[in-house]
């Protein structure tokens, strides 16, 4: 995997405001928010994206982020926050080691979500279900 800049923050390379830290996980300011306390939770663990990550790194991030966001919320107020966790450059990942991202709600404060549904036929979802099933 390459060397990414996460990577350096974890090892203290280059500087990050870090506000919570464990043997398997790392929390830090997004250098560019999309709203105040906008703040990234990653697994120390170096794996891309999520389907990546072994199940011992994902229990270790998934303990933490009701925690920091919690926090989050205390120090900003906020009330709503959304968790975006961005996976392959279609999907927008920029920084390629897994994280997720904590970001508080307040007003058009924050991020814009585009959310074009479609319609899915009860066979086509049926289908779908049972190819998803069989890959688990
Ligand atoms: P994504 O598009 O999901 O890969 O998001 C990557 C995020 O990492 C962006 O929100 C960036 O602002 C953030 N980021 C990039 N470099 C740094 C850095 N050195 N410190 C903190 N956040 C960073």
């Amino acid at each position: 995997m390459a060397e990414t800049i996460f990577k350096k923050i974890i090892a203290r390379e280059i500087p990050a405001d870090i506000v919570y830290e464990d043997d398997d996980v790392l929390a830090f300011l997004d250098i560019n928010p999309l709203s105040k306390g906008h703040t990234l939770v990653i697994p120390k663990e170096p794996a891309e994206t999520l389907d990546q990550l072994s199940a011992d790194a994902a229990a270790a991030v998934g303990r933490v982020l009701p925690r920091v966001a919690k926090a989050v919320l205390r120090a900003t107020g906020a009330k709503d926050f959304n968790v975006l966790q961005n996976n392959g450059t279609a999907a927008h990942q920029a920084v390629l080691h897994v994280h997720f991202h904590i970001i508080p709600r307040a007003g058009k404060d924050g991020l814009g979500i585009g959310w074009p549904t479609q319609r899915l036929e009860p066979h086509e979802a049926k289908l779908l279900a049972q190819q998803i099933k069989s890959h688990l």
